[in-house]
C-alpha cells in the first residue's frame, strides 16, 4: 500500500515518448488569433454539444481579451478535469463537430486546443484557482481512481469532504494515464492532473488496494463492508475489466495481445518493446482497434485492422479511421479471424480469416493474414461484480451499476457510481459529468437536504 501525494512522474524509457503530439499546445499568439475567429453565437451548439455543458464561448471571448486565468475557471468550474479533455475528449463529434463554421463547410473552432492552451497555461502558473470549503468532517471512499472517481473527488473535497481513494493498480489514473492514445495525451500529462486534483482539499490516494466483495486478505485489500461502516458515503469508479477475446484456434499464448493490455504497455511499462514485429492485424472495428492500430502504424508497423462487418457499420469514429489510415492503417472490412497461425516453435505467423455476409462467416471463403504481432480489440469484459457486495447495489443485463441518472445514486442510499461502469464505456467527459451529477446529491445528502 502506497500513499501517494505527490507523486513521481512515470519512469522513462516506455515507448509512448516516441510518439510526437498531434495537436500541440497553442502558444499566446496563436490562442488569441484562433479565439478571435469565434463568433460568440447566442445559442451556441457548441454548449449544447460538451457533456459538461462548458460556457465555451465566454472561456474563448476570456482568451481573445488576455484572461486566460478566467478562461481557465470557466472550463474548470463545468468539468474539472478540463485538463485531459482538453486532450483526450473526440472534439470533431462533440464541440467542434457542432460548431456553426461546419454549416459553411469552413474549419471549426480549435475548442479543445483553446481549452488546452487556457487550462495548462493558467495551472502552471496559478494551480490555486479554487479554495475549499471548511472541512466538514464527512468521509467518502471512492473504488478506483480513474476519471470518473478523481473527477468526483476533487469535486467533494472543495465542498470540504475528505476523500479517500482506493486503486488495486499501483500507477493511478485508470485509463487517463494507461488507455489514452499517446499521440493525444500522454501518461505524465495525466498524472498531473491528478496531483492537481489532490492539491485541491483533503484526498488521499491508496494505490495498491483493492476493494474486494469477500472478507480483505492484507494491506493489498479492504471490503466493501469496511467501506460501507467507515465511510460516510461510497462512490464507485469501477471502469471496465480486462480485453475480451475472441475464442479462436492459436489465440492464447505469446504475440496475441488484447489491446487495452498492449496499449497499457506501450503507454507505462518502462524497457517495453515490440521486438522486431514488422506486421501487426488488429482485429476488431471499434475505437479502441482504430487507436492500437494507429499506434502500431505509427511504431513502423504494417497493421491489417480486420472488421466482421463493412466500413459503414464500424462504431469507431470516422475522423479516428482517416487519421489510422492517413497514417498507414489498412482496413480489411467484412472478414471474421477464424484461428491464429503458429510456426513450430509457436510464433504467431498470420490470421487466417472468412469472409463474412452481414457479419456472419462464409465457409470455404479462408485467406491468411500474414503477421507476427495480433491485437484483439472486441471490447472489454465487466469489472463490476464487485458492486454486487454492497447490499442494494444492482447490476443490468449487460454488467453495468445500474444508477437513478438523475442523482447516479445507487440502490443503497450510500453508494453513488459513474464513468464506464455505469455507463458502458464511453469518454472521459462522461465520466466526468456522471461525477459531477453524483456529487451533486452526495452533497446534498450529506447536508440532510433532500
Ligand atoms: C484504449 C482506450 C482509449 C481511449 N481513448 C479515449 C480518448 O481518446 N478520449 C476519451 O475521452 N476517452 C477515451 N477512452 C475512454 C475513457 O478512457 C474512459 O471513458 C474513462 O477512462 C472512464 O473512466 P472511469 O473512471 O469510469 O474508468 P477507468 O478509467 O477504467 O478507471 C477505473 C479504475 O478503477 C480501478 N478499479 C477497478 N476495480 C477496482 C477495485 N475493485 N478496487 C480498486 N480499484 C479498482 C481500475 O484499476 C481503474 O484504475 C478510451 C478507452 C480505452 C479503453
Ligand atoms: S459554435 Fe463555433 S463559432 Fe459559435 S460560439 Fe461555438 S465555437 Fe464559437
Amino acid at each position: 500500500m502506497r500513499v501517494m501525494q505527490p507523486r513521481p512522474a512515470l519512469p522513462p524509457g516506455r515507448l509512448e515518448e516516441k510518439f510526437d503530439d498531434k495537436k500541440p499546445r497553442y502558444d499566446a499568439a496563436e490562442a488569441v488569433a484562433e479565439a478571435n475567429r469565434c463568433l460568440y453565437c447566442s445559442d451556441a451548439p457548441c454548449i449544447a454539444a460538451c457533456p459538461t455543458g462548458i460556457d465555451i464561448p465566454t472561456f474563448i471571448h476570456k482568451i481573445a481579451t488576455g484572461n486566460t486565468k478566467g478562461a481557465a475557471r470557466t472550463i474548470l468550474s463545468a468539468n474539472i478535469l478540463g485538463a485531459s479533455c482538453a486532450q483526450a475528449c473526440p472534439v470533431e463529434v462533440l464541440c467542434a463537430g457542432a460548431c456553426v463554421y461546419n454549416l459553411w463547410g469552413r474549419e471549426p473552432i480549435q475548442i479543445g486546443r483553446l481549452q488546452r492552451f487556457a487550462v495548462e497555461t493558467t495551472l502552471e502558473k496559478a494551480p490555486r484557482l479554487f479554495q475549499p470549503n471548511p472541512r466538514t468532517g464527512k468521509k467518502i471512499a471512492l473504488v478506483g481512481s480513474g476519471p470518473a472517481s478523481i473527477a468526483a473527488a476533487g469535486l467533494l473535497a472543495l465542498e470540504g469532504h475528505t476523500c479517500v481513494i482506493f486503486e488495486r493498480k499501483e500507477l493511478p489514473g485508470g485509463l487517463n494515464t494507461l488507455g489514452i492514445a499517446p499521440y493525444k495525451m500522454k501518461g505524465p500529462d495525466a498524472i498531473r492532473e491528478l496531483e492537481w486534483i489532490l492539491s485541491l482539499g483533503d484526498i488521499e490516494l491508496r494505490t495498491g488496494v483493492e476493494v474486494v466483495g469477500g472478507r480483505a486478505s492484507g494491506p493489498r485489500q479492504i471490503s466493501a463492508e469496511e467501506l460501507i461502516s467507515q465511510y460516510d458515503a461510497v462512490f464507485l469508479g469501477l471502469g471496465l475489466g480486462a480485453d475480451s477475446k475472441i475464442g479462436i484456434e492459436g489465440e492464447d499464448g505469446p504475440g496475441v495481445w488484447g489491446a487495452v493490455d498492449l496499449i497499457e504497455r506501450i503507454k507505462a511499462q518502462p524497457g517495453f518493446a515490440l521486438g522486431g514485429v514488422k506486421r501487426a492485424v488488429v482485429v476488431g472495428g471499434g475505437n479502441t482497434a482504430l487507436d492500437i492500430a494507429h499506434e502500431l502504424s505509427l511504431l513502423g508497423v504494417e497493421v491489417d485492422m480486420v472488421y466482421r462487418r463493412s466500413e459503414a457499420e464500424m462504431s469507431g469514429y470516422r475522423h479516428e479511421l482517416d487519421g489510422a489510415r492517413k497514417d498507414g492503417v489498412r482496413l480489411i472490412e467484412n472478414r471474421q479471424p477464424v484461428a491464429v497461425l503458429r510456426d513450430e516453435a509457436g510464433k504467431v505467423t498470420g490470421v487466417r480469416v472468412q469472409r463474412t455476409e452481414g457479419g456472419r462467416p462464409l465457409p470455404g471463403t479462408d485467406e491468411v493474414i500474414s503477421a507476427d504481432l495480433v491485437a484483439v480489440a472486441i471490447g472489454q469484459n465487466r469489472a463490476t461484480q464487485v458492486a454486487l457486495a454492497f447490499p442494494g447495489v444492482q447490476l443490468d443485463a449487460k454488467g453495468r451499476v445500474v444508477v437513478d441518472p438523475k442523482t447516479h445514486r445507487t440502490g443503497n442510499p450510500k453508494v453513488w457510481s459513474g464513468g464506464d461502469c455505469v455507463n458502458g464505456g464511453k469518454e472521459v467527459v462522461n465520466a466526468a459529468a456522471e461525477a459531477r451529477t453524483a456529487v451533486r446529491d452526495i452533497v446534498a445528502a450529506l447536508s440532510g437536504r433532500p
